[in-house]
């Protein structure tokens, strides 16, 4: 040892603490997690086995979803795990039952559908709350996607102390759109769940 090794001051902390561990300890290395759950890691397997089961309706509502957004639940007394809509999960009604259609959506609809804005709009949410498919759910930009099948995807903004509005629509209309009806591939047939009221 040198004489300008000795005589380096001992390091301290800022706050002049000597406590020689709080000086040199490093924090604990953090274990990680060899995946970190994403939004992409998608649904469990159970909701995706659920869903399949019930042709990704919702067995309270009869909405369709995409597995992205279905939700798996239990109703006592069974042990079933039965699947809903993130509306049903959360007791609240659906909002495209109060929405309205924006004012360029129901015009560019008029002009494909040969009609007035006003039928056009009321011929879309009429279709979307009977047979919009729920694509995705953004609850941070409080925004929606639903799919019109036969018409087109559209978007629900939610904003606060305000109807639903129905915007889009994304993409090219079909030049004659009519609402295409799927019916329900599967399902196992048990008793269909009480739906949410409408008083939220
Ligand atoms: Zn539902």
């Amino acid at each position: 040892m040198t004489d300008i090794d000795r005589s380096l001051p001992p390091r301290r902390a800022p706050d002049g603490s000597t406590d020689p561990v709080s000086l040199t300890a490093a924090p604990p290395p953090k274990p990680r997690p060899a995946k970190k759950p994403t939004k992409k890691d998608g649904p469990s397997a159970e909701v995706v086995a659920v869903w399949e089961a019930e042709d990704g309706r919702c067995e309270a509502c009869t909405r369709a979803m995409d597995r992205t957004c279905a939700r798996v639940a239990t109703v006592p007394p069974s042990s079933v795990p039965r699947l809903l809509c993130p509306d049903c999960t959360n007791h609240r009604p659906d909002p495209l039952t109060t929405a309205v259609v924006g004012p360029l959506t129901a015009q560019a609809l008029a002009g494909t559908l040969a009609t007035t804005v006003e039928a056009s709009a009321a011929w879309l949410v009429a279709g979307l709350r009977t047979y919009g498919v729920l694509l995705r759910l953004d609850g941070r930009r409080r925004r929606r996607r639903y799919w019109l099948p036969g018409v087109g995807a559209f978007t629900l903004f939610q904003a606060p102390a305000s109807p639903p509005v129905v915007g889009g629509p994304l993409g090219k209309l079909r030049p004659h759109p009519t609402i295409r009806v799927k019916p329900q591939a599967r399902t196992r047939g048990l008793p269909r769940l009480p739906q949410p009221d409408g008083a939220g």
